[in-house]
């Protein structure tokens, strides 16, 4: 049975955070298990986009830092801080993050390498069940060891964001937006994001989760920061996410990539893990609110001209306000399936961002990757009546 810990860890302070993953590495056996002298040690945080810490859409830096210090107390020959964010896999774009989003701040401090290899190498996996060639970030093919270090956060296309999804961070920038016009249904990405995870094997040896301040509603970049107040780890990213998601009430195995985890052997079918350290009833919140996954399946089988109307009436749909829209074209040059165009609006200088739902696979690039947080998520009129209770996009207030 897979161990998890859990360790309260009430915020920031460097103190706080340390006390707490080194309780939380230690109850699975220490960072000597994980990182052997004079490995090469690469942490794949969570570096979505450019936005300072407390928005919570990326992983604390204290929390990496912790960890960062660990694998250089336990040997490693060098700690290089990585991911492959939603745009472009280079300098100028990664840099900006680094610098934003304290990574630079404590690469400085603690001596660690940040990541400025943006070469990509190329994966083949005659047996894999989607993910049979593919490309991930050079980083991480040359790293000995990768530790993962997640954000816990709502999202609108999986549902939730954690270790699973994390690692789609391998891939690399743009490389990741044809991955999605490639794996359009959350079944066939959720077997993506495990071929992912095969591939790298036990070469990821650890993964802790940032669960202090989370993220809920609009995740994993426009929602509201929540907070949780733990730090989690396991040597597996499926049982550290299915812990984890109790934390936020959800019930794990309503989760895609949760019962996807079952599917492909990474979680037992009743999902028994033993969690060490505090109790899980310590750190619930009982109205987090999150948002119900996107399995979106278009009706294929209707005439041509009913398939618009009746997706747009049973399922959720991203909208963008076009009042707020800057027209800054990222939602338009990520789209994996040309959904978006730019057009002329009355009033204003800029072309604006204009969906078509007839193309518009519910991938929700454009939501996550909108600076100005002005694609939102919409359901249909049917969808709603359908989802009134139990699995609607929950607000679960018990107040
Ligand atoms: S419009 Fe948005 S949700 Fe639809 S396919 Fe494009 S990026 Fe994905
Ligand atoms: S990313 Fe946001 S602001 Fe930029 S064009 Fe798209 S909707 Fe408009």
């Amino acid at each position: 049975m897979d161990k998890v810990s859990l360790f309260k860890c009430d915020n920031y302070d460097e103190s706080t955070v340390e006390s707490a993953v080194k309780q939380a590495i230690d109850a699975l056996g220490g960072m000597e298990c994980f990182v052997k002298p004079g490995q090469t040690v690469v942490l794949k945080a969570n570096m979505v986009m450019k936005c300072e810490p407390e928005k919570c859409a990326t992983t604390h830096p204290s929390v990496v830092a912790a960890v960062g210090k660990l694998a250089l107390s336990a040997g490693a020959s060098q700690v290089m801080l990585a991911d492959s964010a939603g745009g472009p896999f280079n300098e100028a774009y990664m840099g900006a993050i680094y610098k934003t989003s304290g990574f630079t701040e404590i690469a400085e401090k603690y001596g660690f390498t940040l990541n400025h290899n943006f070469d990509s190498f190329a994966v083949d996996m005659p047996n894999a069940r989607v993910g049979k060639h593919f490309l991930i970030c050079d980083c991480l093919q040359s790293a000995d060891v990768i530790i993962n270090i997640s954000k816990l956060k709502t999202h609108s296309f999986t549902g939730y964001t954690n270790a699973v999804k994390n690692m789609f961070g391998a891939i690399p920038g743009l490389s990741k937006v044809e991955m999605h016009g490639q794996f359009r249904t959350l079944d066939v990405f959720g077997d993506f994001i495990y071929d992912i995870l095969d591939y790298f094997g036990k070469k990821l040896t650890l993964n802790v989760t940032d669960a202090v301040m989370c993220m809920e509603g609009e995740g994993p970049t426009n929602g509201t920061p929540r907070k949780v107040g733990a730090v989690l780890a396991s040597v597996n990213p499926a049982s550290v996410d299915a812990v984890a998601l109790k934390l936020m009430n959800i019930d794990p195995i309503t989760m895609p990539f949760i019962s996807k985890g079952v599917e492909r052997g990474y979680l037992d079918k009743d999902l028994k893990l033993e969690v060490v350290g505090d109790s899980v009833e310590n750190f619930v919140v009982p109205d987090y609110e999150y948002i119900t996954p996107n399995n979106f399946k278009p009706f294929a089988n209707l005439p041509q001209w009913l398939q618009g109307p009746v997706n747009k009436m049973m399922t959720q749909r991203p909208t963008i306000n076009k009042k707020k829209c800057k027209g800054c074209k990222k939602c338009f040059e990520h789209c994996p399936v040309k959904a978006i165009s730019m057009v002329e609006t009355r009033g204003s200088d800029v072309k604006k961002a204009e969906i078509d739902y007839d193309k518009c696979i519910r991938c929700f690039c454009c939501q996550e990757l909108c600076p100005f947080g002005v694609v939102k998520v919409k359901s249909g009129i049917v969808y709603k009546l359908m989802h009134r209770s139990g699995q609607k996009r929950i607000k679960n207030k018990s107040k």
